[in-house]
């Protein structure tokens, strides 16, 4: 299997490399993001819990999105592999996801690290919430506080996989389609498990 994490701070690009990655290698694609937003559009127990996190740019606490997870990957009895986006955040999750790999006698393969600035992200949050309406994107303060919350506690996990010898940056402004190049590069030396 080649299950990828794809991380970076919100606005990198994690979905938009994502599509590729998922259509040209037939990965499953697991976003806690986007499933913590379905659940709250369908205004499940979960859902109406994890708003009060999200609303404020926090995180949801990691057994919340742990269990999610937990509970798509049963879903796929045969895969080809998993892209993990918006996941692991701390490491705690990380610690946890491959736990629950080994369960299913896999592993990550690599992880994959979109860098951008600071201000680029901000600007390209603002721009998103403009586009699609999404609360989290649309306030400066919410998003300052997203990067901040990125930086205390989720870098660390880059380095938790860096430990592992499984970390691969990629610089992440210029073209998609050149940093989507740059992605299969680093996926094309990666171990499958
Ligand atoms: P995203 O779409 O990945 O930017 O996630 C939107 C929001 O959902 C985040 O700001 C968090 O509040 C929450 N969230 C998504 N994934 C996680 C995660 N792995 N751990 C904790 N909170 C998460």
């Amino acid at each position: 299997m080649l299950n990828i994490v794809l991380f970076g701070p919100p606005g990198a690009g994690k979905g938009t490399q994502s599509a590729k990655l998922i259509e040209d290698y037939g990965l499953v694609h697991l976003s806690t993001g986007d499933l913590l937003r379905a659940e709250r559009k369908a205004q499940t127990p979960l859902g109406i819990k994890a708003n009060q996190y999200i609303e404020k740019g926090n995180l949801v606490p990691d057994e919340v999105v742990i269990g999610m997870i937990e509970n798509k990957i049963k879903e796929y009895p045969n895969p080809k592999g998993f892209i993990f986006d918006g996941f692991p955040r701390t490491v705690p999750q990380a610690e946890a996801l491959d736990v629950l790999l080994a369960h299913h006698q896999t592993a990550i393969s690599t992880m994959i690290a979109l860098e951008v600035e600071y201000n680029e992200l901000v600007e390209r949050l603002l721009k998103r919430g403009a586009d699609s309406g999404r609360a989290d994107d649309q306030d400066e303060n919410i998003i300052k506080n997203r990067i901040n919350v990125y930086n205390n506690e989720t870098l660390p996990v880059a380095d938790f996989y860096k430990k592992q010898n499984k970390l691969a940056s990629i610089y992440g402004i210029g073209e998609i389609d050149e940093i989507y190049n740059q992605i299969s590069i680093a996926l094309s030396k990666v171990k499958v498990f």
